[in-house]
C-alpha cells in the first residue's frame, strides 16, 4: 500500500478562465495527510473553502465545476487531473477568481508547477477503492463502465461526426506517474467554430483563443501548430476523466472503460461507484475543519 502524498512547497500562477476571461491567480499549499484537495476562494469577503468531493459539483455542462453556498470554483479538472496523475492526495488551491486558469488548455502547466515544489511523501497510507464486480452508467449509446483488475487502466473511445476526428480509442492505458506525463497531461481542450458563437451568447467562453484551445472549423483544425497527437482529442477526453474520477478522494482500482463520455457522464459513474462501494449512500462526517468531508466506504 502506497502513501499519501503532498507537495513539498507553495507554488503559484497566473491565467484566464476559459468561460470568464478573467485573470486568476492559483496557489497550490502543502496540505495535511487526510486533507484531501480543497479550492479556497481567497476573493471573497469571507474565504470559502470547497472541497473537491462528489457533494459539491454543481455544474458539469461545459467543465466540472464545484460550489458552496453562493462560492463556486468552475473548470478544475485539468488541475485535479495533474494532480491525481502525479499521485498528489492533499493540496490546499487557492484561487482570487471563479475558474481555475486554462493556461495551454490541457494539464501541462500543472504538472510543471507540482514538478517546481517537489513531491513530499507523507506518513499515512492512501485509501484505495477496489471494486469486485463492473459497476456501468448509460445515457443512450454513450456508456462509462468500472471493471475489477490491478492497478487503474484506461480506456476511451471517442466518435465525432467531423472529417479531423471521426473515431478515436485509447486502448488499456496503464495509469501512472510516466504514463500520465507521456501520453496525457499535453492534450488540449478542445472546440468547434460553430458552438464558439453560441458560448459568446451565453456570456461564456471568452477567455478561449488558439493559444489554450483546439479550436475545428467544419473541415479541419484551425490551429496553424497542429495537433500534438492525431488523437490528441480522445487523450483530452480521458485527461478529464482522469480529473473527474479524482473527486472519488480515494486511489481507484480496476479498468474504466468511457465510450462518447463527456463531464455529466464520468460524475454519474463517480456517484454510481460511491453507491456500489458502500452498498449506502455516502456518509458525511465532520473533520476538525468543520467541512462536511465524504468517506467512501473502503471495500478490499
Ligand atoms: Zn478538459
Amino acid at each position: 500500500m502506497s502513501n499519501q502524498h503532498t507537495i513539498a512547497e507553495k507554488v503559484s500562477c497566473t491565467g484566464v478562465g476559459l468561460h470568464s476571461g478573467t485573470p486568476v491567480q492559483l496557489t497550490l499549499q502543502p496540505a495535511r495527510a487526510g486533507t484531501g484537495i480543497v479550492f479556497v476562494r481567497t476573493d471573497l469577503a469571507t474565504p470559502v473553502e470547497i472541497p473537491a468531493r462528489p457533494e459539491y459539483v454543481t455544474d458539469t455542462r461545459l467543465a466540472t465545476t464545484l460550489g458552496r453556498g453562493d462560492a463556486t470554483v468552475g473548470t478544475i479538472e485539468h488541475l485535479l487531473a495533474a494532480l491525481r496523475g502525479l499521485g498528489i492526495d492533499n493540496v490546499r488551491v487557492e484561487i482570487d477568481g471563479p475558474e481555475v486558469p486554462v493556461m495551454d488548455g490541457s494539464a501541462a502547466s500543472f504538472v510543471f508547477l507540482v514538478r517546481v515544489a517537489g513531491i513530499f511523501e507523507q506518513g499515512a497510507p492512501r485509501r484505495t477503492l477496489r471494486v469486485r464486480k463492473p459497476v456501468e452508467v448509460r445515457d443512450g449509446d454513450r456508456w462509462a463502465r468500472l471493471e475489477p483488475g490491478r492497478g487503474l487502466r484506461v480506456s476511451y473511445a471517442v466518435d465525432f461526426d467531423h472529417p479531423a476526428i471521426g473515431k478515436q480509442a485509447l486502448r488499456g492505458l496503464e495509469l501512472t506517474p510516466e504514463s500520465f506525463e507521456a501520453e496525457l497531461c499535453r492534450a488540449r481542450t478542445f472546440g468547434f467554430l460553430r458552438d464558439v458563437q453560441a458560448l459568446w451568447k451565453m456570456g461564456l467562453g471568452k477567455g478561449g483563443s488558439l493559444d489554450n484551445a483546439v479550436l475545428l472549423d467544419d473541415q479541419e483544425v484551425m490551429n496553424r501548430e497542429g495537433l500534438r497527437w492525431p488523437d490528441e482529442f480522445v487523450r483530452h477526453k480521458a485527461l478529464d476523466l482522469v480529473g473527474d474520477l479524482s473527486l472519488l478522494g480515494v486511489e481507484l482500482e480496476g479498468h474504466v472503460r468511457v465510450h462518447k463520455g463527456g463531464h455529466a457522464l464520468h460524475q454519474a459513474l463517480v456517484a454510481e461507484v460511491l453507491r456500489e462501494a458502500g452498498g449506502r449512500e455516502p456518509r458525511r462526517e465532520r473533520s476538525r475543519s468543520g467541512l462536511g468531508e465524504l468517506v467512501p466506504a473502503p471495500i478490499a
